[in-house]
């Protein structure tokens, strides 16, 4: 009920490290400064991350359904007649998945997850017009049920495609990867998933050591990884999961990105929009391109799914 009323209120506004199992240590939460907005183009010291390494990852999921129990969401039994966790995507009851990218002729695979990645300059919260999404302690995007009207602007200005929207819920809510803040990092726990990965795949701590630790990697096998380098590091303005892989990045659904976040432009625009008292709706055209790019995006392979499958898709 009281989400209903904020609701209102907020329409009525418009109008106007370690792969350790068990727990391990988050770092000091950033000061005040990390709620205010523009977010953080340049990484303080306790910013946290994920470093994904898909040469290690065995693809068994176990990070999967640990997300699922952290978060309280149910197993997506569409496509598998109620029995098996069978998403084939991020969708609006998954918000970790793990995917297979196949050579053609069978020549090699790489297992990739898939999650927020907790960009350092976010362009959903940027594209948020009531800040229903922000940046919180540790770097971590998260969203504000009680704000949020439902425009979806996040969804479409997200470059990872990673927000979704849940069409079938009286009360849609926003579903993204929220980094286990609240049930986890709150409480000095590191997140679900890479708590459960039984390969240290996945690990956790302060994204600062982890680049270090990817570069350390990178040295050691320098033939081993694509590039050389972090997928991460630079794009979209920085990103708190970082990725080493064998296969080209594009290849494992890592968009080539340049280092200059969305986020980053939209923000200077809207603060002279909102300077102007022009308002959010003048700061949908700002964002237009990238919202007709993803929406176009979306609407394709939620047609191709809906094709290969003949189920409606949850996207
Ligand atoms: S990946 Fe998308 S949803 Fe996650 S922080 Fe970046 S822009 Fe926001
Ligand atoms: S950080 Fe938490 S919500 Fe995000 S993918 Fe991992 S387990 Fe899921
Ligand atoms: S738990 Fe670790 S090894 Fe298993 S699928 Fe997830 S990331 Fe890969």
């Amino acid at each position: 009920m009281s989400t209903l009323i904020n609701r209102r209120q907020a329409l009525r506004s418009m109008m106007g490290l370690g792969s350790a199992l068990t727990a391990l240590a988050v770092p000091e939460p950033m000061t005040a400064a990390t709620e205010e907005h523009p977010a953080h183009p340049v990484a303080p010291h306790n910013v946290v991350a994920m470093l994904f390494d898909s040469t290690i990852c065995t693809g068994c999921k176990a990070c999967m359904p640990a997300c699922n129990e952290a978060n309280g969401l149910a197993p997506d039994t569409l496509l598998s007649g109620g029995i098996w966790d069978m998403p084939t995507d991020l969708n609006a009851q998954t918000k970790n998945i793990i995917q297979l990218y196949q050579e053609p002729q069978g020549n090699g695979f790489a297992y990739v997850k898939r999650q927020c990645m907790h960009c350092l300059d976010p362009a959903c919260v940027s594209g948020c017009p009531f800040g229903s999404l922000k940046k919180a302690d540790w770097g971590a995007v998260t969203w504000n049920s009680s704000l949020c009207i439902g425009c979806r602007y996040c969804e479409v200005a997200c470059p990872f495609e990673v927000p979704k929207f849940q069409w079938d819920s009286w009360n849609p809510k926003i579903v993204k990867c929220e980094f286990c803040y609240d049930q986890r990092l709150k409480k000095d726990l590191q997140p679900a998933c890479t708590a459960a990965c039984p390969t240290g795949a996945v690990i956790f701590g302060k994204r600062v050591d982890l680049l270090s630790q990817a570069k350390d990697r990178i040295a050691a096998a320098p033939d081993k990884y694509f590039e050389n380098r972090a997928y991460g590091e630079h794009e979209a303005g920085g990103t708190q999961v970082l990725y080493l892989s064998a296969v080209a990045f594009e290849k494992i659904g890592l968009p080539k990105l340049s280092s200059v976040s969305l986020g980053h432009y939209a923000t200077k625009v809207t603060s002279v929009i909102y300077k102007w008292l022009a308002g959010p709706l003048l700061m949908a055209g700002v964002l237009g391109f990238a919202i007709k790019k993803n929406w176009d995006r979306h609407e394709t392979e939620r047609i191709k799914h809906e094709e290969e499958t003949g189920f409606p898709d949850q996207l």
